[in-house]
């Protein structure tokens, strides 16, 4: 594994979603978490965190309701499929993810350190009824 030497405030944020890997999790959401484990952080905090997270791929806004925005945790090892029809969502894992650590480009390589893949489509329950 990396280090990701993250801050403070960014590796409090990121075990709640690591704790909570198959949960969409909006801006109260995570406050509740946080105010359990006792820690002071400001609304304004969390949002800057939750960016920046976003910016290195360790999260990603996985919907949005509202115009709240949801989020979740990336995780490589695994894919997400979703059914355009009742948004049914499976998670299907990825058998060998090691070629996405790394990326050659002709003489440039690019290491990976987060991100999501999403497939969406039709599920069989859908199909059936159409
Ligand atoms: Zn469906």
């Amino acid at each position: 594994m990396i280090n990701m030497n993250l801050s403070k405030n960014k590796s409090i944020i990121y075990s709640v979603f690591k704790e909570n890997p198959n949960l969409e999790l909006d801006i109260n959401d995570i406050l509740k978490f946080i105010d359990t484990a006792k820690l002071a952080i400001s609304k304004r905090t969390v949002y800057r965190s939750i960016d920046k997270l976003i910016g290195m791929g360790k999260i990603y806004c996985s919907s949005v309701h509202d115009r709240k925005r949801k989020f979740k945790l990336s995780d490589m090892s695994y894919c997400e499929i979703i059914c355009n029809e009742c948004n049914d969502l499976k998670k299907i894992k990825i058998a060998n993810n090691d070629k996405f650590k790394k990326y050659i480009i002709g003489n440039k390589s690019f290491d990976i350190t987060g991100g999501y893949i999403k497939f969406y489509g039709t599920c069989s329950k859908c199909l059936n009824r159409i």
